[in-house]
């Protein structure tokens, strides 16, 4: 999401002042940082980078520094107090807002500080995005009302709210003209989705997603990121309904032990979160699972671990995002006693993700031998004359290419499994993958 947004805060200063990326902070007129809160150690790394961009303002007394997201959110002028060369400090609702608090600096030579959340009116202020290549992100919605114990979200980016229906699309569409295939729909909780069309009506995610396949152009569909609670029966048949929708399905656990997932709030069951799961398979045998954990939220047993283990190994999971509990301020879990010991937190982590990690080793074996349907998206990182793309399992494929191929499906024989990627033989170009899906459907039904 913070790529996101940052992506759009290029785009909005090129367009209202001709500013051009640069990764050199030594060579920029203006720096800005897009924070992160949701653990403390994105936080601490905060200041120490601000100490360094302090260092070069003394050289260039005209750089002006801004800090935005949801660090900037939580703090607000306190940023300033901690480092008062901070010139702008904005949140992720506001970054819109960006221009008139870069005027006010430039002009009025005054520090400018809004945190506030105008919510749907970030949207109608920027510019339609750019797109370089074949992928790219759409913001359906912002905010969560969940409240989970542990997470400080709903207290720095707002509560949950979508963008009307018609921009949505609108964004699809334009983004389908400049060439993009794939498109990610973000938010918080994506399938808490309820945007209003023109006419009033509610559209909701998995009918949402119906719209947003039948884009022409549009070839692949993915979404980050899924809360289980709003994991609706119409979204476990868009599964069997729209074939531009990726065999891959992130949706968050956290925790396989129903104890800590009470103490979490996050309203459901482990054998509930493996019955959703459970439904998607009857779909789509072959789809790849990853989730979210948290290791050590206070009072988390041995026997809790073991249940996230079950769990972990029922499920078959192909890629975790897993983290130790980090106690946030302002939440409710601050007030429980942070009491499973940091040795025990960390066995416990690497024990998850060696796991998985085999599991998802596995499922690249597997792979070998088949024929996957991979988006080119340009020449190999580290083998120029190679051409990558990604799988539906959103595996990197290198492969003999060529540059006519970027932007288009083509079929590739698996040959080689390695840890972070796969190697194969390319055995035809340009197939479209929804019409061989769809002709395939008919198939079955005939
Ligand atoms: N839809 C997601 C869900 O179901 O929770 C929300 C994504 S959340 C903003 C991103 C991830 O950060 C969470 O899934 C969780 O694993 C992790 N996270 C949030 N708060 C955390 C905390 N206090 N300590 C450690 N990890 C945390």
């Amino acid at each position: 999401m913070n790529e996101y947004d940052s992506s759009r805060m290029a785009d909005l200063l090129a367009s209202t002042h001709g500013y051009e990326r640069t990764e050199q902070a030594e060579e920029a007129d203006m720096v800005l940082l897009n924070t992160c809160s949701v653990r403390e150690k994105a936080q601490e790394k905060v200041f120490s980078l601000l100490g360094r961009w302090r260092e070069i303002k003394e050289k260039n007394k005209k750089l002006v520094i801004g800090v935005g997201g949801c660090v900037a959110s939580q703090e607000g002028k306190m940023i300033m107090q901690r480092a008062p060369y901070v010139d702008m400090v904005f949140g992720p609702q506001t970054l819109h807002r960006l221009p008139r608090m870069l005027d006010e600096v430039l002009q009025e030579h005054s520090q400018s500080v809004d945190v506030s959340f105008p919510e749907i009116e970030k949207f109608d202020n920027l510019p339609p995005p750019r797109v370089d290549g074949v992928k790219a992100f759409v913001s359906i919605m912002e905010g969560c009302s969940k409240y989970c114990s542990f997470c400080v979200v709903p207290y720095t980016r707002g509560t949950e709210f979508s963008r009307p229906f018609d921009d949505v699309i609108e964004e699809v569409v334009g983004l389908a003209e400049q060439g993009v295939r794939e498109i990610n729909l973000l938010g918080q909780n994506v399938n808490g989705y309820r945007g209003k069309t023109h006419e009033g009506r509610t559209v909701e995610f998995a009918e949402l997603l119906h719209y947003v396949a039948a884009v022409e152009g549009i070839d692949r569909l993915r979404y980050t990121t899924s809360h289980p609670i709003d994991f609706t029966d119409e979204l476990v048949d868009a599964y069997a309904a729209i074939p531009e929708l990726v065999s891959h399905l992130h949706l968050p656990v956290q925790s396989g032990s129903d104890r800590v997932l009470k103490a979490m709030k996050r309203g459901y069951t482990a054998a509930e979160y493996i019955e959703w799961m459970d439904k998607v398979r009857r779909h789509r045998p072959d789809i790849s699972m990853s989730s979210d954990f948290i290791i050590g939220f206070p009072g988390e047993t041995d026997e809790d671990f073991q249940d996230t283990m079950r769990l972990i190994e029922r499920v078959n999971y192909d890629h975790s995002f897993s983290f130790i509990y980090s106690q946030r301020p302002g939440t409710p879990a601050e007030l429980l006693e942070d009491d499973v010991p940091m040795t025990v937190k960390k066995e416990r982590l690497a024990h998850l993700q060696k796991t998985i990690l085999g599991s998802a080793a596995a499922i690249s074996e597997k792979m070998v031998g088949t024929v996957q349907s991979v988006l080119v998206e340009g020449p190999s990182r580290k083998d120029p004359s190679q051409y990558s793309g990604r799988t539906e399992n959103n595996r990197v494929v290198n492969f003999d290419g060529n540059e006519s191929m970027v932007g288009h499906f083509v079929d590739v024989l698996i040959t080689e499994a390695l840890p972070n990627s796969l190697r194969g033989d390319m055995q035809s170009e340009g197939f479209d993958l929804p019409m061989v899906r769809q002709f395939a459907a008919q198939i079955k039904v005939t």
